[in-house]
């Protein structure tokens, strides 16, 4: 079967779950919402499937992919757990943290899903429909976000069809994403615990459980995350960091009080109150909705690098990197 020339959006009643399944169960893709982007799934045991998810992105083959899960017992199946994921998984599963662990010796998953490497990154989301489209998938699902590589991540289904187009089989359509910023990586391979991504879940939080946790950036060695591109979550149009105020062609991203910044032919506001649960939750759609025709490039006033603004200010400083 080819893949239809529209792929559908449906609601996820159980019909629609259950047959995202079988598709999935098949080697096709589904994107499906998770709580922090859509993702594009595909069954993660399945080399033809792994495949056709880094063609439907355009991702190179070099970047690995999460492996998304529904319980700690299956995180043991495809990896090797120690006493630091259990307790992670306590207080942050079901949620927005991806470990990179060892990968199980004969496990299921794809090497291809893990790029070729001994390790393997593993999450279990706590969105109802992902959790109950894995579990009827009866498999390990490896998801991406649900976009062409390099591009902006998607919030909402409206996005995925307009970012993937042909290349899925079956968009399950949830609303917008609660968290809007992808999963925290933690790598627990090396000597100390390393943040390869900043996520949705904070630094001190998970400091609080495993102690000195390495931030991202400060590893000594040669980058462990192959998928850290600099440039990435890119917009079309140029993305212009820490503005004071915006040229008479550039669109405004404002955070916190605007009334007195200065120009921008269009303006949104992240978080009028200047709170960054909410601007997460609207950075990626914002960043969409400003690339548009007549804007000559995308003004963002400064985020605090605190909280969740860290990985906020990361997926920006990657959105206005030199492509
Ligand atoms: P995405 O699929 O776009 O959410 O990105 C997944 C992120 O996890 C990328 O930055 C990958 O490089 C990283 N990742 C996935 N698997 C591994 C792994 N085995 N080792 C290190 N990083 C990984
Ligand atoms: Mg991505």
């Amino acid at each position: 079967m080819t893949p239809s020339a529209r792929p559908q959006l449906v609601p996820p009643t159980d019909p629609n779950v259950e047959r995202a399944a079988e598709l999935i169960r098949d080697g096709r893709l589904v994107a499906f919402p998770t709580e922090t982007v859509y993702g594009l799934g595909g069954d993660a045991t399945n080399d033809r499937a792994v495949a056709a998810i880094f063609a439907a992105k355009g991702r190179p083959a070099f970047n690995p992919l999460i492996v998304h899960v529904t319980d700690p017992d299956a995180v043991g199946e495809v990896a090797v757990m120690d006493g630091r994921v259990e307790e992670l998984a306590g207080i942050f599963w079901p949620g927005p943290l991806t470990l990179v662990l060892p990968r199980r010796p004969g496990g299921p998953v794809s090497l291809l899903a893990c790029a070729g490497l001994d390790t393997v990154a593993v999450r279990i989301p706590a969105h109802p429909v992902a959790r109950r489209l894995i579990a009827a998938a009866g498999r390990p699902v490896a998801a991406p976000s649900a976009n062409r590589s390099g591009a902006v991540s998607p919030t909402t289904p409206v996005h995925v069809a307009e970012s993937l187009g042909t290349g899925v089989d079956l968009i399950i359509a949830a609303g917008r994403c609660r968290i809007g910023l992808e999963s925290t990586v933690l790598d627990l391979t090396g000597a100390q615990p390393a943040i390869l991504r900043p996520g949705g879940i904070t630094r001190d939080r998970i400091e609080a459980v495993l102690g000195p946790v390495l931030a991202s950036g400060q590893t000594a060695e040669a980058p462990r995350s192959p998928g850290q591109l600099a440039s990435h979550y890119a917009p079309g149009r140029p993305v212009r960091l820490d503005a004071r105020e915006a040229g008479p062609d550039e669109a405004l991203l404002a955070f916190g009080p605007d009334a007195f910044v200065r120009g921008g032919r269009e303006r949104l506001n992240l978080s009028p109150e200047g709170d960054l649960d909410e601007a997460a939750a609207n950075l990626f759609a914002m960043l969409r909705a400003l690339d548009r025709p007549g804007i000559s490039g995308i003004a963002v006033m400064p985020i605090p690098d605190q909280g969740l603004g860290v990985a906020i200010n990361d997926r920006l400083r990657r959105a206005a990197a030199p492509r």
